[in-house]
């Protein structure tokens, strides 16, 4: 009896379900498909990539629906207000290399804030590592894997409030890295080296930063929100 209420009572730990935040980062969002209403902004082209100047359709290579940052930063041909954002991406192996120089790029919301792309696995979180809102939001917790693993962001963003021009409330981020909250709600503010001509407020594209370094995407897809 005793060894039976023990393998009832492993069976039934092992088949509860999942915490909503689970203590390490996890693979529960990978391969997340589209809802329905939600726009691939990267499946198995750049289509929906244009160059710097927001016209010419972006060169990044696309193998097999996975995207190597090269020849400059890219964004969105569309512009996007309040939205739910899925990325994938993967950063390379770059031992020689060391804090910013390690697999850097980013992810800039509404074209003007940069949720950072970095190789960060295992350090303390700082306001400049992977999952930062670059110089302004630590992450609460570093759900970062190691190098060459795919991970995710699963991003929900509310745009600024205006009224006439003046900003009467900022942008709010929640972002969930790898299956775990690491900005929960928070208020942001623009960051430095996004797109040119966009305000606070919006619209914006979605810009991927070309830091000089070979990381890559996948499985990237929006769902504009209603405010
Ligand atoms: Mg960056």
């Amino acid at each position: 009896m005793r060894s039976t209420c023990l393998v009832l009572a492993l069976a039934m730990a092992h088949a509860a379900p999942a915490l909503a935040d689970d203590p390490i980062p996890n693979d529960r969002m990978l391969g997340l498909r589209p809802p329905e209403g939600a726009t691939v902004l990267l499946g198995d082209s750049m289509t929906s990539w244009a160059k710097a100047d927001g016209q010419a359709t972006a060169e990044w290579p696309v193998v097999d629906g996975v995207a190597t940052v090269a020849k400059g930063s890219i964004q969105t041909k569309d512009k996007f207000g309040d939205f739910r954002l899925h990325v994938e991406f993967n950063v390379p192996y770059l031992p020689d290399q060391k804090g910013q120089g390690r697999g850097n790029s980013g992810v800039y919301l509404q074209g003007i804030y940069e949720l950072q792309i970095l190789d960060s696995h295992g350090l303390k979180p700082q306001d400049n590592d992977c999952g930062a809102i670059y110089k302004q939001i630590v992450p609460a917790v570093n759900a970062c894997k190691p190098p060459l693993q795919w991970q995710t962001y699963d991003i929900t963003f509310r745009a600024a409030r205006l009224e006439g021009d003046k900003v009467v409330a900022k942008a709010r981020l929640t972002v969930v890295q790898n299956g775990l909250t690491i900005i929960d709600d928070k208020e942001i503010s623009p960051t430095p080296g996004g797109v040119g001509g966009v305000k606070e407020g919006g619209p914006g594209p979605i810009m991927l930063q070309d830091h000089g370094n070979a990381v890559q995407f996948r499985n990237i897809w929006i769902n504009p929100l209603s405010r």
